[in-house]
C-alpha cells in the first residue's frame, strides 16, 4: 500500500463525515484510553461504529481511499505502540443481540461478552454464562478464540458473519473458521467479524447466575483486576515446545514463575505478583516498557527451561522490532 499522505487522510475524513455524524470521526486520537493496558499512541483517524451496516460502509470508504484499517474491540488483548497507529482505527462498540431461533443467539461484533452473558442469562438461555468477566467484545473473542478454564469460545459458536477488507460479506459455519487455541482464520485473512451466532439451550436463570458468579469469583481470586493489564501475555506452551521442568504445569505463568520473574519490574511495567502471565502497568508504563518486559520474560523462560513462549496478546503498531512471536 502506498504511503498515507495528509491529503489522503483529509479526504477520507471528509467522506467519513458525510456518512457518519461528524462528531464520531476524529483525528489524532490517543488510543490508550481505549485499551485495558491504558497505553498506546495516537490514531491518525478514529471512528466508533456500532452496526454491521456502518462497518461495511466504512471499510469500503477506506478501501477506496487506500487507507489501512485497524480493528479495535474492547482493547483488552492488545498492546498498541507508543507511536500509535497510522491510517484509520475502527473501534467497534455496541450492537444488536437477537434470539434468531429457540437455540441460537446472534450478536453483532461490538457487543461485549459481559453484555451478552447478562442478556442470555436474563432470558434463561444457557451457554455463555461461564464467560462472565471476560473483557472485550464478540469480535475480539472470535479473532483470538478466547479461552477460559480449558474451554474455547469456538465450542459455543454456530456461525460467523465476516466481511473482507473490501466489504464483501460471507457467513461461515464454525467448521470453516479454522479455530484453534488462540487462533482463528481472521488472523490470517484480515477479515472483519460483523456478527456471530451462538449455540444456546434452555436453562434456569438462577443456576446460570450461579455459574457466572463462580467465574467472576475465580477471576477476582486469581487475577490482578485492580491494575491495567491485557490479561495473559503468553500462550500456554504446546507439548511440542519441549519437556517441562519437573513439577511445573503446562502454563506460561508457571514457567515465568519458575524462571524467577514473577513480580519483576521494568520501567512502569511489572509481572504481576498474583499471576505470572499477567503483566500490569503502574499507570505510567509505556508500550516500550511492556514490550521490553515481554522479551525479558521470554528470554528468562528460554534460558531456564529451553521453552520459547509465544504471545497471546496482539501487537498493534511499530515497536521498532519484529512484532511477531516465534513460530512453532
Ligand atoms: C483482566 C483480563 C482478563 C482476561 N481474561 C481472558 C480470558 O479468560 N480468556 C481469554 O481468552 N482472554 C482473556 N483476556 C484477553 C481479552 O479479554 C480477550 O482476548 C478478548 O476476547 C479480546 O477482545 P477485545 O474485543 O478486547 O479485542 P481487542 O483487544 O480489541 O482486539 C484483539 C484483536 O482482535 C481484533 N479485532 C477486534 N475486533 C475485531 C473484529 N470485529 N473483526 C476482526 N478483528 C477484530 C483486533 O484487531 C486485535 O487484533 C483477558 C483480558 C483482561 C484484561
Amino acid at each position: 500500500m502506498p504511503p498515507i499522505t495528509m491529503h489522503t487522510l483529509a479526504s477520507l475524513r471528509e467522506r467519513l463525515v458525510e456518512h457518519l455524524d461528524g462528531r464520531r470521526v476524529r483525528a489524532d486520537v490517543a488510543l490508550g484510553p481505549y485499551t485495558t493496558f491504558k497505553v498506546g499512541g495516537p490514531a491518525d483517524l478514529f471512528v466508533e461504529l456500532r452496526s454491521s451496516a456502518e462497518m461495511l460502509a466504512v471499510l469500503e470508504l477506506a478501501r477506496d481511499a487506500g487507507v489501512p484499517v485497524t480493528m479495535l474491540g474492547g482493547g483488552s488483548n492488545v498492546l498498541i505502540s507508543d507511536a500509535g497507529l497510522r491510517g484509520l482505527v475502527v473501534r467497534v462498540h455496541g450492537g444488536a443481540i437477537d434470539l434468531v431461533k429457540p437455540n441460537r443467539v446472534r450478536a453483532e461484533a461490538g457487543v461485549t461478552i459481559n453484555g451478552l452473558v447478562r442478556w442470555t442469562i436474563a432470558r434463561g438461555l444457557a451457554g455463555l454464562e461461564a464467560w462472565a468477566g471476560t473483557p472485550g467484545t464478540v469480535g475480539g473473542a472470535i479473532h483470538g478464540n478466547a479461552h477460559f478454564q480449558g474451554r474455547l469460545m469456538s465450542e459455543i459458536v454456530d456461525s460467523v458473519l465476516l466481511a473482507t477488507r473490501d466489504g464483501r460479506t460471507n457467513e461461515l459455519p464454525v467448521g470453516e473458521m479454522r479455530f484453534g487455541y488462540d487462533t482463528s482464520r481472521v488472523q490470517h485473512t484480515g477479515e472483519v467479524v460483523l456478527a456471530v451466532t451462538f449455540k444456546v439451550e434452555r436453562g434456569d436463570p438462577e443456576v446460570l447466575r450461579r455459574v457466572a458468579r463462580a467465574s467472576l469469583t475465580y477471576r477476582k481470586r486469581t487475577q490482578p483486576l485492580h491494575m491495567p493489564s491485557a490479561g495473559c501475555i503468553f500462550q500456554n506452551p504446546h507439548p511440542d515446545d519441549g519437556p517441562l521442568p519437573p513439577g511445573v504445569p503446562r502454563s506460561a505463568g508457571a514457567l515465568v514463575d519458575h524462571a524467577g520473574l514473577k513480580g519483576f519490574h521494568l520501567g512502569g511495567a511489572q509481572v504481576s505478583a498474583v499471576h505470572g502471565n499477567f503483566f500490569v502497568s503502574d499507570g505510567a508504563a509505556s508500550a516500550a516498557d511492556i514490550r521490553a518486559l515481554v522479551e525479558k520474560c521470554r528470554d528468562g523462560v528460554a534460558a531456564a527451561t529451553g521453552i520459547t513462549l509465544r504471545e497471546e496478546i496482539v501487537y498493534l503498531g511499530d515497536f521498532g522490532i519484529s512484532g511477531k512471536s516465534p513460530g512453532r
